[in-house]
């Protein structure tokens, strides 16, 4: 493991990672579906994730990574907020732009309502995974294994039940289960690409590092509080939602200080 160069590991690390959406929506081949309830609360654990994920694994280290640089000791914090803004409003600016000419025609009515929804979530989940393996190549970029493997695993954690509520989502709007499941697990391989560029671009450029940590954090945190946490609360399951979150943002918490 230690002969492979951080770029070969920020690769195989997202591309792991990535799978694990493919993984999670196994179950829709096979027509077993877990109920909303539980769904509810394992997309609860995802959001816990990917906030602890956030703080502890991304916006702490591009503090500690722009600290060095300055002397002025605002510089760095500054440095990391408008980069937080910037990924916030890059999948703000995504998410508004790209679905609209596209579903507006096709369907009408309620239906195209809420096949518009679904693939509003879709291309939510799609657009975030792309900083999500940014995050973990970026990892292993900057630190080897020790920086990229709690983000691999914690991202690949979260991702296996955001693969299974989109091949879900998808069932319901009356896809077949292998396209349900096919989209699904497409939407994790867009992970291994930011991977990709994530340890190519710290390897090649440590400047960019804070840029690039709290550019995929904000990114995050938009997808949680604008796509993510919404939907577990939609069918009425706050309750569940809320303690799988806290059980994945201890999880991530925990495997941060543990393995990093
Ligand atoms: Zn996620």
């Amino acid at each position: 493991m230690t002969e492979l160069s951080p770029i070969a590991l920020g690769f195989l690390g997202s591309l792991a990672a990535g799978s694990l959406t493919a993984i999670g929506a196994v179950p829709v081949l096979f027509g077993r579906v877990p109920s909303r309830a539980t769904r509810d609360m394992a997309l609860g654990f995802a959001a816990g994730v990917m906030l602890a994920a956030s703080f502890f694994s991304l916006i702490i280290p591009a503090l500690d990574a722009a600290e060095p640089m300055f002397e002025n000791g605002a510089m760095p914090a500054a440095i990391v907020c408008i980069s937080i803004l910037l990924g916030m409003g890059a999948v703000a600016l995504m998410n508004e732009r790209l679905p609209h000419e596209h579903f507006k025609t096709g369907r009408e009515g309620p239906e195209a309502a809420s096949l518009r929804r679904v693939w509003l979530f879709i291309i939510a989940i799609t657009i975030h995974n792309f900083p999500e393996g940014l995050a973990v190549g970026v990892g292993f970029g900057a630190d080897g294994l020790s920086g990229g493997l709690p983000l691999a695993i914690g991202i690949g954690l979260q991702n296996a039940p955001e693969g299974l509520a989109v091949a879900v989502s998808l069932l319901g709007e009356g896809y077949p289960r292998a396209r349900a499941w096919g989209i699904a697990a497409l939407t994790g391989l867009v992970e291994p690409v930011g991977g990709l560029l994530g340890a190519g671009i710290i390897t090649l450029s440590q400047p960019l590092l804070p840029w690039g940590l709290a550019f995929a954090a904000g990114a995050m945190l938009y997808v949680i509080s604008h796509e993510i946490i919404p939907e577990t609360h939609r069918s009425g399951h706050q309750n569940r939602a809320t303690l799988g979150l806290a059980i994945g943002l201890v999880l991530m918490l925990f495997l941060d200080v543990w393995l990093g």
